[in-house]
């Protein structure tokens, strides 16, 4: 067995003290993730902060019209919280569309950012994983990588995020708040997940001595048009084999806006905004819809078992799009796929 101290923060401020004392401590909140990743000898963390007394548990409005959510608030607060369901459908959806209930029950908001990856090697210590130990190799790229990533891995790691919620906030184009010992800084989503490089051992621009203490979304008008179509292996309880969010505005036909995220496919949710710049001013058709998702695909390079993912990739954004500017967006209530 393996000895860590426990030590459960009655401040935010003594939480992220004890993280800049302690380069081996590490923050306990629902402790869906951690906890197995403990279980399992991934994570060895020499001290336990255990943050859940900590006043991050509210939902409200921002200043300028958006919804700001604390960190501790559970997948499941968040999912059916009024607010979210009206302006922000499309995350109640991915976060609906994850997991399992008694999951999203205890799971958080900081949480679900924070998860790591499921490659099935960064879980088995008997193997290489330069996430899990840097410099050791990456076994998936010759190996089982049917589940691994198309868009910009690198030699080094070629492992997805398997979040839906963020999949849903990097196309609602959330913001990251985040507090340190030099104060509270904002960073967009889109930025906050990492692509691997040489260190794949880093998932976020997080710092060590940094705590979440929750997301802002920018204002958003009422029933959007949106879907979150997530494609797996079964229909609840499974990781994403790919996943589409759509947000789209269309006035008298033509498109006004159009934001889409990709989920596992990647090693963060995957943007391309320039390509979303060309729906703009055009008919919400499926020609133009085909013609968006080749030009999100077209940088996707696929392994030995995974090369299915592009065309799986490429079909369901089209289909989402095609959900989101029909509002008939896959619905989760029932898990199936309309
Ligand atoms: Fe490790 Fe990434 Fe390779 Fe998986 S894909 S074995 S997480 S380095």
């Amino acid at each position: 067995m393996r000895r860590f101290e426990y030590l459960r923060a009655a401040s935010i401020e003594e939480a992220i003290a004890r993280l800049g004392d302690d380069s081996g401590a590490q923050l306990l909140a629902g402790g869906t993730n951690l906890v197995d990743l403990m279980k399992y000898d991934v994570a060895t963390p020499t001290t336990i902060i255990d943050i859940n007394d900590l006043p991050l548990r509210e939902i409200g409005q921002t200043a300028n019209g958006g919804l700001r959510i604390g960190a501790l608030v559970t997948n499941a607060e968040v999912a059916c919280h009024a607010a979210v369901e009206s302006h922000y459908p499309l995350l109640a959806s991915a976060i609906l569309a994850g997991a399992s209930a008694q999951l999203r029950n205890a799971a958080t908001v900081a949480g679900n950012l924070m998860q790591r990856t499921r490659c099935a090697y960064f879980y088995d210590v008997a193997t290489a994983c330069n996430k899990r130990m840097p410099g050791s190799g990456c076994p998936a790229r010759d190996g089982l990588n049917r589940n691994h990533a198309i868009l910009g891995a690198s030699n080094a790691c070629v492992a997805t995020h398997p979040s839906d919620m963020c999949v849903a906030l990097a196309a609602i184009e959330a913001t990251v708040i985040v507090k340190g010992p030099e104060g509270t800084r904002a960073i967009s989503l889109a930025e906050f997940h990492r692509l691997p490089g040489e260190t794949p051992q880093q998932d976020t621009i997080l710092r060590h001595d940094e705590i979440v203490l929750g997301i802002e979304l920018p204002p958003t008008p009422e029933a959007p048009r949106y879907s979150y179509l997530k494609i797996r292996d079964r229909l609840s309880y499974a990781f994403a084999l790919v996943s589409a969010a759509v947000l789209l505005a269309i006035d008298d036909g033509v498109i006004s806006m159009a934001q889409v995220a990709l989920g596992g496919v990647a090693h963060k949710p995957w943007r391309n905004t320039a390509a979303e710049v060309l729906l703009v001013g055009r008919t919400a058709s499926r020609g133009n819809f085909d013609q968006f998702a080749s030009i999100l695909l077209s940088p996707a390079v696929a392994l030995s078992d995974n090369g299915y993912k592009i065309e799986l990739a490429r079909r369901t954004v089209v289909r989402a799009l095609e959900q989101a500017a029909s509002r008939t967006p896959q619905l989760q209530s029932d898990k199936r796929i309309h």
